[in-house]
């Protein structure tokens, strides 16, 4: 365990995280929404610091990362805990329990990068946000190292966290789960407008590629889906869109994404979209 970042002490012995946008106000001995940040004696601590549930050698493609690094392996690494809650998430068993985890240092992480003869690290598998204090440790380390890292994450993080990391992340891929604020806040339990606001930050800041997960019965209305495309060609219209299939998993169990939906929805992605990619057939 390790104490957390970012966050106040109130009254009562409560604190309140102010690493992501649910700033969540924690009592003695309690968990915020993510499951992985406890009120331990009224100081936050990070449950998750030095616990790995997946560290892989991938090629950076699955990311998906296509136009940085292309060609190169990228060493992925996860711990477990998340701040969204979607029904159908893929990585359920380490995004919302506890799955086993074998100890292992920043330090560490970087010496089996070198080792392995990756040109990066991937901060993957579970949200990176929720593993904070462990992603700013490494990538500072991997920098040093001369290693590029690259974020795969829902984008929910508050502004001072995020300002501090920026400077140590080269490349990132941030899920837009669609562009309905209220299916945002009701399904994922998230505020579409900050993912907007971070999605802006990040490419101005680095390489960013977007993924958005087309899931029957949720987000696979075109109307929908157009002026998604339509707000992310006005930042520009060469960021990547990757426009990925959905299969049943976790709480979901809607029919897998219509491949002839999602093909027509690429056409009407490319329309104002440069680079747009389906995948996960
Ligand atoms: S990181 Fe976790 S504890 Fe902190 S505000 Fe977000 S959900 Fe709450």
């Amino acid at each position: 365990m390790k104490p957390g970042m970012y966050y106040e002490k109130l009254n009562n012995a409560r604190v309140q995280c102010r690493l992501c946008p649910h700033l969540c106000k924690i009592g003695k001995g309690k968990m915020g929404i993510c499951g992985v940040r406890k009120n331990e004696s009224g100081d936050l601590a990070s449950l998750n610091y030095g616990k790995i549930s997946g560290i892989h050698l991938d090629p950076i493609e699955k990311k998906p990362i296509h136009f940085y690094l292309n060609g190169t392996n990228t060493l992925s690494v996860g711990s477990f805990g998340c701040n969204f809650h979607c029904p159908f998430c893929q990585n359920h068993v380490i995004a919302k329990s506890i799955p086993p985890t074998r100890a292992m240092m920043p330090k560490e992480i970087v010496e089996r990068a070198l080792l392995e003869g990756a040109p990066s690290i991937s901060f993957t598998y579970n949200e990176p946000t929720v593993f904070y204090e462990m992603v700013l440790e490494t990538a500072m380390l991997s920098k040093k190292e001369g290693l590029k890292n690259i974020l795969v994450t829902n984008g929910y993080i508050e502004k001072e966290p995020l300002k501090q990391l920026i400077p140590y992340i080269d490349g990132a891929n941030i899920d837009l789960k669609g562009f309905d604020a209220q299916i945002y806040q009701r399904v994922y339990g998230g505020d579409l407008d900050i993912v907007k606001r971070n999605i802006e930050y990040f490419y101005q800041n680095l390489h960013l590629e977007i993924t958005t997960l087309v899931v029957t019965g949720i987000n696979d209305r075109s109307e929908e889906l157009i002026r998604l495309f339509q707000w992310l060609a006005s930042i520009s219209p060469d960021i990547p869109l990757h426009l990925n299939r959905y299969y049943p998993s976790y709480q979901y169990h809607k029919a897998p994404t219509k491949i002839d939906f999602l093909l027509n929805m690429k056409e009407e992605a490319e329309k104002v979209l440069n680079r747009v990619r389906c995948g996960n057939f």
